[in-house]
């Protein structure tokens, strides 16, 4: 049965099967999960950034080594990308020799699986980017940080794509999960920290921001901090003191300049003041 078009509907992407074989092969650094990862967490509402990396026909595969985030115009449930972030990362790929290869967006508490909207933004970007050859290589990953009631405190993530053949309804091209290896990164380097900072700075006086020092489940006590932590370790396998000292120094950066504002003096003393009248008026 077709029902009403509801762009927001979520769709279950497909697997591919050995007689439906995926179009390309995926590899993703792990230091691109981590930086999109780290996006994902900061707001309530949904975040969004350009993929870069190279795609290699005679292998049918493609790699993801770079992260573009973006500014979100967004709407509170559904984020379009602003453009003028878009024209400053073709300048960034451009300046890096990278291709433009995937977007992703967060889902911040619902499932990593794409809408109607998503799928034809999808589509969309996959036409700009078709080859003569007919592929398509432009992927779109989705970050769910904050499910509940997913038992990990690690991020889910969907790695997918818009298929060749049509829903039943006819009215979106069906997705499809790309199977993803993630490529070791053997280095932390600096230019990822300043974007972690730069993301901050970003984020901090957003209305939307997260708090991490709330916790993340009901049932338990682990703070949106720690469970940061914990989904950013797991893209990490460099040694493990350079691994643990780059988790200290994230862990500062949120500490210092990520958390709710401090009241200032006069609010406190505001307080303070309404606290003795109102003492002083039960005391009358
Ligand atoms: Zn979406």
């Amino acid at each position: 049965m077709v029902g009403p078009y509801d762009p927001f509907r979520l769709v279950p992407p497909l697997n591919y099967t050995s007689r439906n074989p995926a179009p390309f092969r995926v590899s993703v650094s792990e230091n691109v999960m981590l930086v999109m990862d780290f996006h994902a967490h900061l707001a309530h509402t949904e975040i969004i950034g350009l993929l870069g990396g190279h795609f290699y026909p005679e292998q049918e595969s493609m790699e993801v080594t770079f992260v573009y985030p973006c500014k979100s115009a967004s709407t509170g449930f559904q984020c379009e990308m602003d453009p003028a972030s878009e024209v400053a990362a073709r300048e960034v790929f451009a300046e890096k020799g990278l291709e433009f290869v995937g977007w992703y967006h967060s889902h911040p508490t619902f499932d990593p699986q794409p809408s109607i909207r998503d799928i034809e933004n999808q589509t969309q970007y996959q036409e700009m980017w078709r080859r003569e050859d007919g592929l398509e290589p432009f992927i779109g990953v989705i970050v769910t940080p904050y499910d509940e009631e997913h038992e990990s405190n690690v991020s889910r993530f969907q790695f997918w794509v818009s298929g060749s053949n049509y829903d039943l309804s006819g009215q979106f091209r069906t997705p499809y999960s790309c199977q993803h290896s993630v490529a070791p990164s053997e280095t932390l380097p600096e230019e990822m920290f300043s974007q972690l900072s730069g993301l901050v700075e970003e984020y901090q006086n957003y209305d939307q921001r997260v708090n991490m020092t709330e916790s993340f489940r009901d049932d338990d006590d682990i703070s949106k901090l720690d469970k940061l932590m914990e989904s950013l370790s797991s893209h990490i396998s460099v040694s493990s003191s350079a691994a643990e000292e780059f988790i200290l120094r994230v862990k500062e950066l949120m500490n210092t300049d990520f958390l709710p504002k401090e009241k200032s003096n006069a609010e406190c003393h505001n307080n303070f003041d309404s606290t003795i009248s109102k003492e002083k008026k039960e005391n009358e």
